[in-house]
């Protein structure tokens, strides 16, 4: 008698079954838990049987670990098939590598609760690491974490740029009041999913129960607030409706990728209200604390990778936060397929090539930047560095810019020339000043090198 043919998901979860147990060790099953999500849409084509991957490093690796498992997983169960194939997917090298684990933002669903997103499990403040680039931001959330509605962070707008850390310490503060007050309501969601409820209550004349579930929320996290920016039909309810939010005194915690004051179309009633608690910024994170990131996630994940190779992601990866985790999955991906190669600079650089390329076109600092750092550092205005005041209150600082120009970009004399408003000679003079002095000034030699951490590069290029 002939089974039935299996549909394809039962089909898939049976091969999953089967090739688990073909796994003689703990170790292997554990890898393919992490290796199994990452592939989708599994069919059959004839009698090849397909598998969708995001990269094409996972084309290579899945074959070579799990083809020849699969196939005989699918041919015990007497399916026809002569061929398992893994094919690079171009929709899904878009998305996360990682498969996430989520929790839900409410212990117990309740009846009249607005509707919440699940967050991500690991985003904890145990596992975001602090440096100058947001520990203020850290420091708000943390107070506001330990007593929600009761400090004057209220409501507390988080913002900076994507990948920055903004949703994670935002869940962070969910998981803690979740963890200690298992009876508050926490209600997690994206402005986008918040407008469209907003706006079907809208029609459907269901203005009244939609506050009235919003009333019963303690804590309100509302990711990518920036989405309501240029919805001005509906910002005058949202208005009323956050209003009363505060009003009550429940916490809203509020995430966006540009300060208040900068969200386009939005009103200005509405962005003054956003500022009247709180606001703080997420800034790139310096060579230091990328390197910390590195190393925590690469011992959370109990990844043994060398330091060099960590520095080196650390000092290539910087535009944000999520470029230096996907730069590490792939490195570790490597690990995990070829135990008996060692790692080495060669290899890893080989690894990131398409992700430094990619680095370099969008975070080329530009000498402005650099004045502007330097300015800052100094406590002098951009102005007096383009001025030809010569004073050394401000040679030093313009000198200074003038080095780190040369060091840290990829421009010429002449352009660097043409941004001070100075020729190439004088450019070139300014930056040999300097290299000579911080050669036996250790003040100066370490001020430099902080601009340069600030500037989220690392200061062992200044010896290059
Ligand atoms: P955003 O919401 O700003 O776009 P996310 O919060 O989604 O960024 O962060 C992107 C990724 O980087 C996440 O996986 C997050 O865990 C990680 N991340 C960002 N900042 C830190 C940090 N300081 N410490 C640890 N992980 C971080
Ligand atoms: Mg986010």
């Amino acid at each position: 008698m002939e089974d039935k043919k299996k549909s394809g998901d039962s089909l898939w979860n049976s091969v999953v079954q089967q090739v688990k147990m073909l796994l003689p060790t703990e170790i292997e099953r554990n890898r393919m838990d992490r290796y199994f999500p990452l592939m989708h849409s599994p069919r059959l084509e004839e009698n090849c049987y397909v598998i969708e991957v995001g990269e094409q490093i996972q084309v290579e690796m899945f074959a070579k670990l799990y083809s020849q498992l699969i196939l005989e997983a699918l041919q015990s169960g007497g399916e026809k098939v002569d061929e398992v194939r893994f094919i690079l997917s171009k929709d899904l090298a878009t998305q996360q590598q990682q498969p996430a684990k989520y929790r839900p933002a409410l212990a117990t669903p309740q009846r009249g609760m607005p509707s919440t997103m699940p967050m991500h499990e690991n985003y904890t403040f145990e596992n975001f690491v602090k440096g100058p680039s947001n520990s203020f931001a850290h420091a708000a959330a943390t107070a506001v974490a330990k007593g929600p509605g009761r400090t004057s962070y209220n409501p507390l707008f988080i913002y900076g740029g994507t990948g920055l850390g903004k949703t994670h310490l935002m869940e962070a503060i969910g998981h803690y009041v979740l963890d200690r007050h298992p009876e508050m309501s926490v209600c997690y969601i994206t402005s986008e999913t918040f407008l469209n409820e907003y706006v079907n209550a809208l029609q459907n004349d269901a203005m009244h129960a939609f506050r009235e579930r919003y009333r019963k929320v303690d804590l309100l996290l509302l990711d990518d607030v920036q989405f309501i920016a240029g919805k001005q039909q509906i910002q005058e309810e949202f208005f009323n409706t956050f209003n009363s939010l505060l009003g009550l005194r429940k916490q809203v915690v509020m995430t966006s990728d540009v300060a208040p004051k900068d969200l386009k179309g939005c009103e200005e009633r509405l962005t003054g209200r956003f500022q009247q608690g709180m606001v703080v910024e997420i800034e790139s994170p310096s060579y230091e604390t990328r390197l910390a990131i590195l190393k925590s996630k690469a011992l959370a994940g109990q990844h043994l990778i060398p330091d060099d190779i960590l520095k080196f992601i650390a000092e290539n990866i910087r535009s944000h936060v999520r470029a230096i985790e996907g730069a590490l999955n792939r490195v570790v991906t490597f690990v995990d397929l070829n135990h008996d190669i060692p790692l080495t600079l060669d290899i890893a650089q080989h690894l990131l090539k398409d992700s430094i390329e990619e680095e370099k076109t969008i975070k080329d600092l530009t000498v402005d930047e650099i004045m502007r750092t330097v300015a800052l550092a100094y406590g002098v205005k951009m102005e007096d560095i383009l001025s030809k005041e010569r004073t050394q209150t401000l040679v030093t600082p313009r000198q200074v810019a003038m080095f780190l120009s040369c060091k840290l970009t990829t421009r010429s004399l002449q352009e660097i020339g043409r941004s001070f408003g100075k020729t190439h000679a004088t450019v070139y003079h300014g930056a040999q000043t300097i290299q000579k002095r911080i050669d036996v000034e250790s003040e100066l030699q370490k001020t430099v090198e902080n601009i340069t951490s600030q500037l989220g590069r690392n200061p062992s290029e200044l010896t290059k």
